[in-house]
């Protein structure tokens, strides 16, 4: 759409409701893919508030918007306000996107398998290994998901609350493999050397670290050499949690990837059309500075 928005009566419509929603990059990603493949579609941000979400998704049908993606802090709620869920949905008690079938609301959730394919694609082989994952909300339910579905022998989470770690364990552990063991902790374990002396992957599913400043108390040194530190923020700069661990030399990614996969697998979910992959998240790094 750069370089002049002309948007025709045959154009349809998708979007994001948030709020905020203005920092959202998921628009450049999704336009950038109608553009290259010529279609006569267009992705909005909706400002769309805690007492206005009803409203809002009774609206997809009637203005006929084909689906839209759902960011903080719509994301559980929504899910009670869906016709039909999907598995993952369901599982993960959150939802991300909306589709509209004919009017009727089914709600999805790609972040699981959005984190999950970034990690293949980095080339993380968790079978097996351990994993610890900081944080019991949302996004540690996604993180929890695709450890589980990458074959972790140990899943630690982590989590200032230990009562709500214990919930995400309870909840997961039907999900698991008898190969997969969950634990429950609460942040004091990150300083002690014996969780952490095994992992293969340390997520950062905590909001700790949109602004500058430090991370929670957390023993880098005390990991293998070929640990990976995955933040689910992504930033412009590196993040308050990536910092000490790229200054130790240790592999790190942040979530860019994560959001690229997971509006991918909505764009299809959307579409129905094979989604760009390469190009949206070459656009999103573009959009963050670092193509
Ligand atoms: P929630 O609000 O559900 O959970 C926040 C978590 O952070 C809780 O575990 C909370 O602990 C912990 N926390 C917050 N502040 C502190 C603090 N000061 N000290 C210790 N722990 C703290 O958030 P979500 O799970 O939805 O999101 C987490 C992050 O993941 C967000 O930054 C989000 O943007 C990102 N995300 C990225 C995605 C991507 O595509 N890259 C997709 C989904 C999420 P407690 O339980 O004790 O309150």
């Amino acid at each position: 759409m750069e370089g002049g928005i002309k948007l025709g009566g045959s154009y349809r419509f998708t979007g994001i409701f948030g709020d905020p929603v203005e920092h959202s990059l998921s628009p450049a990603m999704h336009n950038a893919a109608y553009a290259a493949l010529g279609m006569e579609r267009a992705y909005l941000p909706f400002h769309v508030t805690p007492p206005r979400l009803r409203a809002a998704l009774h609206a997809i049908p009637a203005l006929g918007l084909i689906g839209v993606n759902l960011t903080v802090p719509h994301k559980e709620r929504a899910l009670r306000m869906m016709a039909h869920l999907s598995d993952e949905a369901r599982t993960l008690g959150a939802i991300n996107c909306v589709v509209n079938r004919d009017g009727v609301l089914h709600g999805d959730n790609t972040d699981a398998r959005g984190l999950e394919a970034d990690l293949r694609e980095a080339g993380l082989d968790l079978a097996g290994k351990v994993a610890v994952i900081i944080g019991a909300g949302g996004g540690a339910a996604a993180a929890l998901l695709a450890c589980i579905r990458l074959g972790a022998s140990t899943i630690a989470i982590s989590n200032r609350t230990v009562a709500r770690a214990q919930r995400l364990r309870r909840r997961f552990a039907r999900y698991a493999p008898d190969s997969t063991a969950i634990t429950a902790h609460g942040l004091d374990r990150l300083l002690g050397s014996g969780l952490l002396s095994s992992a293969a992957l340390v997520v950062n599913a905590t909001s700790i670290g949109f602004t500058a400043g430090e991370f929670l108390p957390l023993e880098y040194t005390a990991t293998p050499g070929d640990c990976l530190f995955y933040d689910l923020i992504y930033a412009r700069e590196p993040t308050p949690f990536l910092k000490p661990g790229i200054a130790l030399g240790r592999r790190t990614l942040d979530g860019a990837g994560m959001l690229a996969n997971q509006g991918a697998l909505a764009f299809a979910l959307f579409n129905k059309v094979p989604p760009p992959l390469g190009l949206m998240r070459t656009t999103l790094m573009s959009a963050l500075g670092r193509a």
